[in-house]
């Protein structure tokens, strides 16, 4: 069997989804079950009507849910007739009853917990495939919807849950039976807890969906289905002349990923090692056109991409006392667990130690802290870019070549991965286009 995924951009309207039909239709042969995201930019207008509920104004809460509303009825009346509008219109009006009172009580409570957060996102998977398996039956194809809420099993960590995959492997199993000629149709993204309440994977979490299901089913592939020839170079918005990457490793995709490389969920490829499934990303607006094979071992060496992280913030803490003494880190870094907060890279000198943060929520806590081990300054608006590769540290060129490339740039730190394969610069955001810019053009 196969599972394909669909992103936002490539279920965003009727024309959009009959493409995507059809790509799962030419390989119905397959045994495909079909992921999908929530319709076009259904997610964000979610999180802004949370936003505007928290913020007191529901009429702007209720704006953003009636413009949700139209454009998923304008899909259902547009391609459906007889039985399957009738179920797409009557799932469809249960659902935004359903929301429409969510939204009501947090406008009333002005609060958002983590678990409301989640419960208002789910509606976007839940309609968009609601919606996709009435026109795949439409189609004649013979189409069972699933709901992933009853089949993925997460953590409690809402927003970010993490899946329980022994217990998902098995109610994947007891719930399909991939076979020629069916299609199982599923949302990404969302799941539920052991309680029951509804999680999310994290933003950008169907490809991870995909992948879980892949591994549960034993998939022989998963393919995701997105807006650009697979994995490039280089975000393609940033440098259009980037291109695509054939074959690229588990470790390599995961890295270029955490990153900062939107295409793929960070955690996608985690559930597809252990049975070694191919992850193919493939672009829905060239369907017979370039994309990525994310395999175990790429087969060869050398640099592949370079990606890029905003909104870094450097910490650095100078101390009399020997940075390299033991249990100094340790120390360091429990501040940093203390207050939940992870550190990407980290540099050390007799007398400082370098770290950069992503999430700044406790920034002030950590920095109380740390002012108890030496002096302590904060350097915000600074970016990572990360160039990702197999053993790139063992031909020197590539390291001479790349600072050649950067000369007169300013370098905050260094960090060669002890992955071997990322070469990690933190740059001032000011500089980081510049520098992705010339580094492209003097690699690829
Ligand atoms: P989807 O909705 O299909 O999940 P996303 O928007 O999440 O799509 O991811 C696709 C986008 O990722 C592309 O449009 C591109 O701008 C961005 N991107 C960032 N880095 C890369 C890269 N190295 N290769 C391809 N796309 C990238
Ligand atoms: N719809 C979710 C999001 O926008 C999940 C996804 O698209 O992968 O984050
Ligand atoms: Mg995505």
């Amino acid at each position: 069997m196969i599972v394909m995924k669909f992103g936002g951009t490539s279920v965003q309207n009727t024309e959009m989804i009959d493409s995507a039909i059809s790509i799962a239709e030419n390989q119905l042969e397959r045994s495909p079950l079909l992921v999908s995201s929530a319709m076009g930019k259904t997610t964000d207008k979610l999180v802004a009507i949370a936003d505007a509920a928290v913020a007191g104004d529901s009429e702007l809460a209720f704006s953003i849910y009636e413009d949700i509303k139209a454009s998923h009825f304008l899909a259902i009346n547009g391609f459906l007739s007889g039985e399957n509008l009738q179920f797409a219109t009557e799932r469809a009006e249960l659902l935004f009853e359903e929301l429409a009172s969510l939204v009501k009580g947090l406008s009333l409570l002005r609060e958002c917990s983590p678990r409301s957060t989640d419960a208002i996102l789910s509606f976007g998977e839940l309609l968009s495939t609601t919606i996709i398996s009435a026109r795949a039956r439409e189609r004649g194809i013979e189409t069972i919807l699933l709901d992933s809420r009853k089949l993925v099993k997460t953590d409690d960590n809402f927003n970010a849950a993490v899946p329980i995959m022994d217990k998902t492997g098995e109610l994947i199993r007891g719930a399909v039976n991939p076979m020629p000629n069916r299609l199982y149709v599923a949302q990404g993204f969302i799941s539920t807890n052991m309680d029951g309440a509804t999680t999310t994977l994290g933003r950008g979490g169907s490809d991870y969906t995909a992948t879980i299901y892949g591994s549960s089913l034993d998939a022989e592939e998963v393919q995701i289905w997105t807006d650009v020839n697979g994995i490039m170079t280089s975000d393609p918005r940033i440098i259009p002349e980037a291109k695509t990457i054939a074959n690229i490793s588990y470790d390599e995709a995961a890295e270029l990923a955490f990153f900062g490389a939107k295409v793929v969920h960070p955690s996608t490829i985690v559930p597809a090692v252990d049975r070694k499934i191919p992850v193919l990303v493939k672009s829905t607006k060239d369907p017979d056109g370039l994309y990525t094979t994310i395999s175990p071992a790429s087969g060869n060496t050398g640099l592949k991409a370079i990606s890029t992280k905003k909104n870094i913030t450097l910490i650095e803490i100078k101390t009399g006392r020997m940075v390299n003494a033991y249990g100094f880190l340790a120390k360091i870094f429990s501040i940093f667990e203390k207050h939940e907060t992870s550190v990407d890279i980290v540099t050390t000198s007799e007398v400082s130690v370098s770290m950069t943060i992503e999430n700044r929520s406790n920034i002030e806590a950590i920095i109380d802290d740390l002012n108890l081990f030496g002096q302590v300054s904060v350097e915000e608006d600074k970016n990572i870019i990360c160039l990702v590769g197999q053993d790139l540290w063992q031909d020197s060129s590539v390291t001479s070549k790349l600072f050649q490339t950067l000369e007169g740039m300013p370098i905050r730190m260094i960090s060669l991965g002890a992955s071997r394969i990322n070469l990690t610069l933190v740059v001032p955001e000011t500089s980081c286009n510049d520098a992705l810019k010339r580094i492209h053009a003097e690699f690829f």
